[in-house]
């Protein structure tokens, strides 16, 4: 067992991470979603631990507990201990345990077996993963970005459509990139946050040998996920710069290299955990918005350091553990973004799209509220 068995003893379930800085709402996606203590992080530290010292067995119930927490960080930002820090690190060392013993739930096992076979959650086949892209470059040495689309970007409709607006841009402003097409692996950050080590290990080898071989210098990642992980777990295997491609196109749009014509609608921006929380980048897509004439940027309540999931992390983008009811995280953040007034949820998260486009339709918002990648409301305004 990992060293996680002799510190979640030290959670006293205060509480306290349950809320915003506010204390005017439950900030716990898992917590929210299903109002049982055992999904809350002090709940699930203490059933946990009850696991580790074998006073409850495992069992189905025990193990969708575990894995239904998404990795948000939420609870890190707000838990007043000292050891906030190691928290979601204790559920992922768990995780990883549960893993190892084989006692894991049969969504959780399918996602990581088809990242194993086929390099993808959903299991689709390896070959159809760049038919999005047959006119978008390749990377070759000298370009001075490789641009990793990552598993949203390549088979997600709309995942899509967001990476094809970037590429767009990219061509516009006149930045030499390339893509990967089929010869890109998953990019891991799933499968370390569920726990598999042993799979993360190989892809993140497959993935920076890839660009070693290529000689690339820079990488600009579609998705925070794949930022978060290629930044923070990646450089041992290999040493580039990461950028997410919001930093690349604001410092575009600092160039003036793209001209920007007037758009008149109000907006509000949702921050993703792994962009915001995980790598405290909260302004930089928030520059660009401003940047273009005529938006109008509205706050929702929890915003920055207390914005509220969408609950597509760990993987729940394909397996939603925290689906199917009106209080699943996309459905209460989609409500949220309604009533700030706005007409557009500007996101920079190619999971969040895919997961509040659904939850806009759940809650019959359609015609009233527009999901949109802040490359997709860049391309609409450049010339
Ligand atoms: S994780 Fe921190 S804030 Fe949450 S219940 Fe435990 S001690 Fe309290
Ligand atoms: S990381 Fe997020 S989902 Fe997991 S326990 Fe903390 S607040 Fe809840």
């Amino acid at each position: 067992m990992s060293s996680y068995t002799k510190q979640i003893h030290r959670c006293f379930r205060c509480g306290y991470c349950k809320f915003p800085s506010d204390y005017a709402e439950y900030n716990c996606p898992s917590f929210s979603r299903f109002r049982f203590e055992t999904y809350s992080t002090g709940g699930r530290l203490w059933l946990l631990w009850a696991w580790v010292k074998k006073e409850v067995e495992w069992s189905e119930n025990l193990a969708k507990i575990m894995f239904s927490c998404v990795t948000c960080k939420n609870c890190v930002e707000h838990c007043p201990m000292k050891f906030k820090d190691d928290i979601v690190d204790w559920i992922v060392s768990a995780r990883k345990d549960i893993i190892e013993k084989g006692a894991v739930l049969s969504s959780v096992r399918d996602f990581l077996n088809n990242i194993h076979k086929y390099g993808n959650p959903w299991g689709e086949a390896r070959g159809k993963r760049a038919v999005w892209a047959e006119d978008v470059k390749r990377y070759k040495p000298g370009d001075e970005f490789l641009f990793y689309v990552g598993c949203v970007g390549s088979y997600d409709e709309r995942g899509q459509r967001m990476a094809r607006s970037f590429a767009e841009l990219l061509e516009k402003a006149d930045v030499s990139y390339g893509i990967l097409g089929s010869e890109e692996e998953c990019d891991g950050n799933e499968v370390y946050v569920l726990g598999e080590m042993g799979l993360f290990q190989e892809l993140a080898r497959k993935n920076t040998g890839k660009f070693k071989e290529l000689n690339v210098k820079k990488v600009v990642t579609l998705s925070p996920h794949a930022y978060n992980v290629m930044k923070n777990k990646y450089p041992r295997y290999g040493t580039f710069e990461v950028f997410h491609y919001t930093e690349v196109l604001l410092k575009i749009i600092q160039e003036a290299k793209l001209k920007l014509s007037e758009l008149n609608v109000e907006v509000t921006y949702h921050d993703p955990c792994f962009l915001g929380r995980y790598n405290n980048i909260y302004e930089v897509p928030r520059k660009i918005l401003k940047n273009i004439p005529g938006i109008k940027l509205v706050e929702m309540d929890r915003n920055r350091e207390n914005s509220f999931c969408c609950g597509g992390g760990s993987g729940n983008f394909v397996m939603d553990l925290l689906g199917g009811s009106e209080e699943s995280p996309s459905r209460i953040r989609v409500k949220e973004a309604y009533e700030t007034g706005a007409e557009i949820l500007a996101v920079a998260c190619p999971s969040c799209l895919t997961m509040f486009e659904d939850a806009v339709k759940n809650e019959g918002l359609e015609k009233e509220l527009f999901v949109k990648d802040i490359s997709e409301l860049l391309k609409e305004v450049s010339k």
